[in-house]
C-alpha cells in the first residue's frame, strides 16, 4: 500500500482512529486539523474502558489517561424527591479530553501519520464522481482516498447530502471548579419544563473538580424551541436545528441551578473552567458513509455516536478503525469499483462495532427518547420516575 495515499480531515477520535490503522497497513496519510492543537474543541470527560481500543492502542493506555474512576450514579428528578442509585458494571474512566486526544495523536504519528495543524479544510475538490483534493488555507492536499472525520460540522456533508432529522442533542457542557458533592459518584439531575425538556448532570472528576452537562432531549423539544418566537434567536440557515439560540437556551438552564433543590447548593462556590456547547448525533448511522467512490464518513460526521453515556469517544474510534481496514481491503485493493464500494459498505455496516451501536440504540436510545417525548412537566417527571430508572441506564 506504500505508493496509496489518504487524506484525513479532522483529528478527532474518529480522524485518529482512521489515520493509525491506515499507517499501520502502509499507507500514507496525513490527518489536516483546523485547531492548532490537538483536542482543544474539548467534549466529553468520560469514557468506558473498551478492550478492542486498548488493544489497537497500547496496554495500558487507558489506565495512563485515567483521572479518576466512577461505578456509581445516583439520579434525583426535578423536585429532589426521587432518587435512584445504580451501579455501573464498567467503570467510568474520567478523563483528560485534550490530553486524551493528543496522546491518541501521538499513537497516531508514531505509526507514521503526519499531522497538519491550523488547517481548516473548506473545500472539496471533485472530479467525475471522485474527490480528487480538499484545500485548506488556499492549499490543495490530493490523495487516493479522503476519510470525512470532522464531526458533525462535516464540511463533506453537503456532497452527502445528509438529513439532519436525527441529529437531536443540544448539548452544553462545562468544567466547574471546587465542585463541593460527592467525587464517587456521577449524578444526574431531571428537570422538564414545559417548552425545553433538559437533563442536567454533575460528572465529578476527583480533586475538587466535576464535569456539569445540560442537555434538551428529543427531537420534538429541539422543534419547539427551534419553531418558538424568541427575540434576540440567531435567525434560520435553512436548517431547522441551526435556529437554536444556544445563549438564551443557556440562561434557561442556568435558571436551574437556582431551581433544583440538590443541583444548586452542590454547586455553590463552584467557578467556570471552561465550557462548551453543540448538537450531537445520538445513536445509529444518519448518513451515507460512502458518499463518493473514494470519501469515507466516519465518526460524529455520520451520526453513529452510541446511545448511552461515555461511548462517543470509543465508539467514534473504532468506526475510524473498522472503516480504515475496510477501506483497505476493498476500496483501494479494488481501484474503487462499484463491487468495491458495496463491500465496503458491507463490510462496516456488518461489523460488530455497528451491530453493537443498533442493538444499544435499540435497547436505550429509541426508548428513551419515546420516553422523553412524552413528559411535558416536572411532576410528570415524578410520576414517570420508574421508567426513567430503567431507561437511564
Ligand atoms: C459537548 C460534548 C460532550 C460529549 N461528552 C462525551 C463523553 O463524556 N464521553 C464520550 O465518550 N463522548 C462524548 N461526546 C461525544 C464524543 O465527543 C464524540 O462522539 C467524538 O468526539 C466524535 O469524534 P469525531 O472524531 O467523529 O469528531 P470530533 O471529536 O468532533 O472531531 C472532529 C475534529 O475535526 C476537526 N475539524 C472540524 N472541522 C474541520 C475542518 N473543516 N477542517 C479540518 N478539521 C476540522 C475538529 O477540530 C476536531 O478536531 C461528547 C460530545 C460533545 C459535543
Amino acid at each position: 500500500m506504500s505508493s496509496q495515499k489518504a487524506v484525513i480531515i479532522g483529528a478527532g477520535p474518529a480522524g485518529l482512529g482512521a489515520a493509525l490503522a491506515l499507517a499501520r497497513m502502509g499507507v500514507s496519510v496525513t490527518v489536516i486539523e483546523k485547531e492548532a492543537e490537538i483536542g482543544v474543541n474539548r467534549r466529553g470527560e468520560t469514557i468506558r474502558f473498551h478492550q478492542g481500543m486498548e488493544d489497537r492502542l497500547y496496554k495500558g493506555f487507558f489506565e495512563e489517561q485515567t483521572i479518576h474512576r466512577i461505578n456509581q450514579r445516583t439520579y434525583y428528578s426535578h423536585t429532589g424527591k426521587k432518587k435512584a442509585d445504580r451501579q455501573i458494571s464498567t467503570w467510568n474512566l474520567i478523563i483528560e479530553y485534550p490530553r486524551f486526544v493528543q496522546a491518541l495523536a501521538s499513537v497516531a504519528e508514531k505509526a507514521g501519520a503526519q499531522i497538519v495543524k491550523s488547517a481548516p479544510v473548506d473545500r472539496y475538490i471533485k472530479d467525475g464522481d471522485r474527490v480528487s483534493a480538499v484545500v485548506a488555507n488556499g492549499k490543495e492536499f490530493a490523495a487516493d482516498i479522503f476519510f470525512a472525520t470532522a464531526g458533525h460540522h462535516d464540511p463533506s456533508l453537503d456532497i452527502g447530502k445528509r438529513a439532519l432529522s436525527r441529529i437531536d442533542i443540544p448539548i452544553r457542557k462545562y468544567l466547574v471548579k471546587n465542585y463541593a458533592g460527592r467525587d464517587t459518584h456521577l449524578e444526574y439531575f431531571f428537570h422538564v419544563d414545559e417548552r425545553y425538556p433538559a437533563i442536567a448532570a454533575i460528572f465529578p472528576r476527583g480533586k475538587g473538580e466535576a464535569e456539569v452537562l445540560y442537555m434538551f432531549l428529543t427531537d420534538s423539544a429541539a422543534k419547539k424551541a427551534a419553531s418558538t418566537n424568541i427575540p434576540g434567536t440567531r435567525g434560520a440557515s435553512g436548517r431547522e436545528h441551526d435556529k437554536l439560540d444556544f445563549q438564551y437556551i443557556a440562561s434557561i438552564i442556568d435558571d436551574f441551578e437556582n431551581i433544583h433543590p440538590v443541583f444548586g447548593e452542590k454547586l455553590t462556590g463552584a467557578k467556570r473552567y471552561y465550557e462548551t456547547n453543540t448538537l450531537i448525533p445520538m445513536g445509529d448511522i444518519g448518513s451515507d458513509i460512502l458518499p463518493a467512490p473514494n470519501l469515507v464518513l466516519a465518526g460524529d460526521a455520520v451520526g453513529q455516536v452510541e446511545a448511552r453515556g461515555g461511548s462517543g469517544i470509543r465508539s467514534s474510534f473504532m468506526m475510524g478503525q473498522i472503516s480504515a481496514q475496510a477501506a483497505v481491503d476493498t476500496l483501494l485493493r479494488e481501484n474503487f469499483s462499484s463491487q468495491a464500494q458495496s463491500a465496503f459498505k458491507k463490510k462496516v455496516l456488518d461489523s460488530e462495532q455497528m451491530h453493537e451501536l443498533k442493538d444499544l440504540n435499540l435497547k436505550f436510545g429509541i426508548p428513551r427518547r419515546l420516553f422523553f417525548s412524552t413528559v411535558t412537566s416536572p411532576s410528570a417527571m415524578d410520576t414517570f420516575w420508574f421508567a426513567l430508572e430503567f431507561f437511564m441506564r
